[in-house]
């Protein structure tokens, strides 16, 4: 099957996003590069267009009902009906629970859990209109429990629940729904992890990479890999599925 497809992945100015983007805009695909800052989008979007392929840059909070539901309805009308969607946006506010404040708590929902909801909520139309989609959603093995983590834990184990009840009520439009959960990536989110113990990154990585089976840290393409696959034709069959990408069976 060889039809072109429109993709949506938010959060792909940098890091594991922008490694997504550009990966499914070579498998053939138009890709939406949906984060906060519209003009931060516009590398990977050039990126992308150097090596032949075609994408949009577009500036929305995925926390925002108006800001998505534009943004959904501008991918539609320029680069055709989206029936992709990565789900990446995120940001970390850690702390212990008993420093961790309710901004702390609402921003990290806010982005991982709304956004996921309003993005998916505003796709599904399209893909059910088209009756084809694909939906990965990004959690982290920060789901199984993690110190510092309540709030990312708490939202990171949620989107495990809204996928499998997206895979559970769009699967009879032919839409797959899966998440994919990433170990340690290094990316700009670790490096402020790093910064934030006063580690130094090439160390903070060191020491993160003895714990992992395959003796490495993940980079933003080992996530991208499967995205591939999740976001493909011949990936029909698997939905509902969380699939840990961690150098082992989890980091
Ligand atoms: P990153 O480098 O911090 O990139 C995240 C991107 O999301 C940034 O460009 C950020 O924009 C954008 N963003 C934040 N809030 C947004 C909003 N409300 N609307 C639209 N875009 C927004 O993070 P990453 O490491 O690539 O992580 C990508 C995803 O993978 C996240 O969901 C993260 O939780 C997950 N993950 C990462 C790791 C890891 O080790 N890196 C592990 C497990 C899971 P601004 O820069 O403007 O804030």
């Amino acid at each position: 099957m060889s039809q072109a497809r429109t993709a949506i992945v938010t959060g792909a100015a940098r890091g594991i996003g922008a490694a997504v983007a550009k990966r499914l805009a070579a498998d053939g695909m138009a890709v939406a590069v949906v984060d906060l800052d519209e003009a931060a989008c516009k590398p990977v979007v050039e990126e992308i267009e150097a090596a032949g392929g075609r994408a949009l840059a577009v500036g929305a909070d995925v926390g925002d009902a108006e800001k998505v539901a534009a943004a959904v309805a501008r991918v539609a009308e320029e680069l055709g009906a989206p029936t992709v969607l990565v789900n990446n946006a995120g940001v970390l506010r850690d702390n212990l629970i008993f420093k961790m404040s309710d901004d702390d708590w609402d921003t990290v929902m806010t982005v991982h859990l709304r956004g996921s909801f309003l993005m998916s909520r505003a796709v599904q139309k399209h893909q059910v209109e088209q009756k084809y989609g694909r939906i990965v959603n990004l959690s982290s093995t920060s789901a199984l429990g993690n110190r510092g983590q309540a709030n990312y834990a708490t939202a990171k184990a949620g989107l495990q629940g809204l996928t499998k009840t997206l895979a559970i009520e769009l699967g009879k439009y032919g839409v797959t729904a899966n998440a994919i959960a990433p170990g340690f990536i290094e990316t700009e989110m670790t490096a402020a992890t790093a910064a934030r113990v006063g580690a130094d990154f090439e160390d903070f990585k060191a020491a993160a990479a003895q714990a992992i089976p395959v003796g490495r840290v993940g980079k933003p393409e080992d996530i991208a890999a499967l995205a591939s696959f999740l976001c493909g034709p011949e990936s029909g069959f698997v939905s509902g599925q969380v699939i840990y990408v961690a150098g082992g069976p989890r980091a």
